[in-house]
């Protein structure tokens, strides 16, 4: 049987008690167990002697305690301090704030301990991040050399783990079967994946662990990347639409542009229109810092669906970015004789009735809408192309269910204003094509960005006033409420209330915020956009898209709330026009983390910049925003350091899925649909 269906309990030493404890790791099966990685191991063939430490070495030692104490140099500050010796020398381990172990140490009994060595004036101290009591120095000379340390929960010690992990390697290893067929393993030279495994767990040396979990995060990653391809496969299966006329519409659309495209929006629309004329249907990515004029080529590639004789769907993940599209676009549409129209939720029975049917019969050619658009009763006489303008807020069933609308089977762009670093990209859009404008409309001027203390919120507002004198206008942001919206609409309504009546009183001010009726949300930002509110205060529904070019300066309160993905988003609303625009962010930086994600805001005005510094700082797990779900948890692979292996997967994962004819790799293949079934890009 395979040891993934072996329940825990039946390895030696697991008890009910243990098993508990493992499954608040995730560990139900001795499968589970063998993938239950050592996050760093100890090398104990190389333990530093305490005789000769160097400043700063971080490091392992083991010594004999021959004293404790704990220091209390200040209320808030306790210091435990338990002084070694290892026959070279003597030094304190330090733990701050840990009195409580105190009792774990009596004199003359054996500890291994981890940390950073500091050398001061007349002590050495090593303050600890890990440490393990021996029950005798043996068990440093006779034991292994290379020392996995594992994730952990309370209740189970690094020493019970590592028996437990060693135990299913010995047991159950050799019954995991290979992932890769002997003509890869063979290839790359790789060992199997029980001997992987193996290595992993109870390495010989370093270099031995990292190779084998290198191996292990390059099965996973290829069947991830073959998983990704099989959609692809799946996708381009079944005819598509050839989108072949090149009609007078988009030339007449350019045409009556203000402006023309810049390099970059050339290159993707060409790349977007060679995909429409192929009868294969189009998947295709559209990555774009914001600002950058997605919005143009979404109309421009909805038009050349039109003047095929086929409809447009661009659907948007909120009601006011819809009605901002609507608005924009309609106007221009219908200069050239095209009709649009805009589907929300909010629209009475007759609006929806009329939509319905005009989408049916095929007179409505363009239609702009939300998550209304993929409601059972929507449907459409011959849809041509579907732009997702996906912020991340979709997901995939959602995408699917418009896309099944019609007939054919339409073509798919789906936009993404979050840039992401393009190994990223790949993991999580392996299946699509990938275009990506990199380039802003000339003359646009970087958005000075401040951060401005509590204490100066008053000078903020003069200097905002100032703006607004010469005729601009401002946003003002609340602070994030994840949780509720009820306690984000009475903040909100509180901060309007109290500018209204205070510091902006001379001014227009106005307020929109998530849960306010759709219809007091649409005028107010159809008074933003006429100019006839000076201040808009409002919540992160103005995050995404909002596009009033003479707004140029945005206050961000409780800026140490936000990520860095919606920061940079909001400061993407101010800066659309050519005057000089603001981006003050307001807030108490106490943690590490805001600092350093407003540090970035400071130094960095590119999006791509700042999501490489957001993928660092929070890992790649819960990165900019990025859809997670759908996205399967890697055990052995960390997107981080192996954008090599990830590289080398996708490519070897087309070649094995276009040569199925080879039963080998037609049984990897299915082997990935099936892992990773549950998941989809
Ligand atoms: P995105 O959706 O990528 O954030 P938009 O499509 O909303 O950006 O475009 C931002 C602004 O830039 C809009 O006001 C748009 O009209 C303008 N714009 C788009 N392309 C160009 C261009 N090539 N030259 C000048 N302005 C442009
Ligand atoms: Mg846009």
């Amino acid at each position: 049987m395979s040891p993934f269906h072996v329940p825990v309990e039946r390895l030696e030493g697991v008890g009910s008690e243990r098993a508990r404890l493992l499954k608040r790791l995730g560990i139900d099966t001795i499968g589970d167990l063998l993938f239950h990685f050592p996050h760093r191991y100890e090398d104990r063939s190389q333990l530093m002697s305490l005789g000769h430490l160097a400043d700063g070495q971080v490091g392992t030692c083991w010594g004999i305690v021959v004293g404790v104490q704990v220091l209390r140099p200040r209320p808030n500050l306790s210091i435990l301090k338990v002084l070694l010796d290892d026959g070279t020398g003597q030094a304190y381990a330090l733990w701050f704030n840990q009195a409580y172990l105190k009792s774990t140490f009596s004199v003359g009994s054996k500890l291994l301990v981890f940390g950073r060595v500091s050398l001061g004036p007349w002590e050495k101290t090593i303050t600890v991040e890990d440490f393990e009591k021996l029950s005798s120095a043996e068990e440093l000379t006779q034991g292994p050399k290379i020392v996995p340390v594992y994730p952990l929960t309370k209740g189970l010690s690094k020493r019970v783990m590592r028996r437990l992990a060693r135990k299913a390697v010995t047991d159950f290893a050799h019954r995991i079967p290979d992932t890769l067929p002997t003509l890869i393993k063979d290839h790359y030279k790789l060992p199997g994946t029980g001997e992987a495994l193996r290595q992993v767990h109870c390495p010989e040396n370093i270099q031995e662990a990292e190779r084998a979990r290198k191996t292990l995060a390059y099965e996973e990653l290829l069947l991830w990347q073959l998983r990704l391809y099989g959609e692809r496969l799946k996708w381009h299966q079944g005819k598509g639409i050839a989108h072949l006329a090149k009609g007078p519409l988009t030339v007449r659309y350019l045409r009556q542009l203000p402006f023309t495209l810049t390099k970059a929006q050339k290159k993707v629309l060409l790349e977007i229109y060679n995909d429409m004329a192929k009868d294969t249907p189009m998947s295709r990515l559209l990555q774009g810092d914001v600002g950058s004029g997605k919005t143009v080529i979404a109309v421009l590639a909805l038009l050349r669906s039109v003047e095929n004789g086929y409809q447009g769907a661009l659907m948007v993940p909120t009601e006011i970015l819809a009605e901002q599209h609507y608005l924009k676009i309609s106007g221009q549409l219908a200069e050239l004789g095209v009709k649009t129209a805009l589907l929300t939720s909010n629209l009475d029975r007759e609006e929806r009735e009329n939509i319905r049917s005009g989408l049916l019969q095929g007179t409505i050619k363009i239609v702009v809408g939300t998550h209304a658009l993929i409601q059972d009763e929507v449907q459409f006489a011959n849809l041509g192309l579907v732009v997702i303008d996906e912020q991340h807020r979709f997901g995939v069933s959602q995408r699917a269910a418009l896309v099944t609308k019609g007939h054919k089977k339409p073509d798919l762009l789906i936009m993404t204003a979050t840039p992401i670093p393009r190994t990223l990209a790949l993991t999580f859009y392996g299946d699509l094509d990938y275009s990506v404008i990199d380039e802003l409309p000339p003359g646009r001027l970087p958005v000075v960005t401040r951060y401005v203390p509590e204490k100066q919120r008053h000078k903020a507002y003069e200097f905002i006033k100032g703006q607004l004198e010469r005729g601009h206008q401002a946003y003002i942001v609340c602070p994030l409420v994840e949780d509720s919206e009820k306690i984000e609409a009475e903040a909100a309504i509180a901060m309007y209330n109290e500018l209204r009546k205070g510091a902006f009183a001379p001014f227009r001010v106005g307020l929109v915020y998530g849960r306010m009726p759709s219809q007091e949300k649409e005028r107010a930002m159809e008074e933003f956009r006429l100019g006839h509110i000076d201040v808009l205060v409002a919540t992160t529904v103005v995050e995404v898209g909002v596009d009033v070019p003479n707004a140029n300066i945005i206050l961000i309160n409780g800026c140490e709330r936000f990520g860095l993905a919606q920061l940079h988003q909001l400061r993407g609303r101010v800066g659309r026009g050519n005057t000089k625009a603001f981006c003050l962010l307001m807030g108490r930086l106490k943690s590490k983390e805001a600092k350093a994600r407003i540090k970035a805001m400071l130094q960095q005005g590119d999006g791509f910049a700042l999501a490489e510094e957001d993928l660092k700082l929070r890992g790649p797990g819960d990165f900019f925003g990025v859809r997670q779900h759908g996205m399967p948890q890697f055990k052995a692979a960390d997107l981080l350091r192996d954008q090599q292996i990830l590289l080398l997967a996708q490519k070897d994962a087309r070649r094995i899925a276009n040569n199925r004819d080879k039963p080998e790799f037609a049984r990897l293949f299915e082997l990935a649909q099936q892992r990773y079934a549950d998941f989809l890009p």
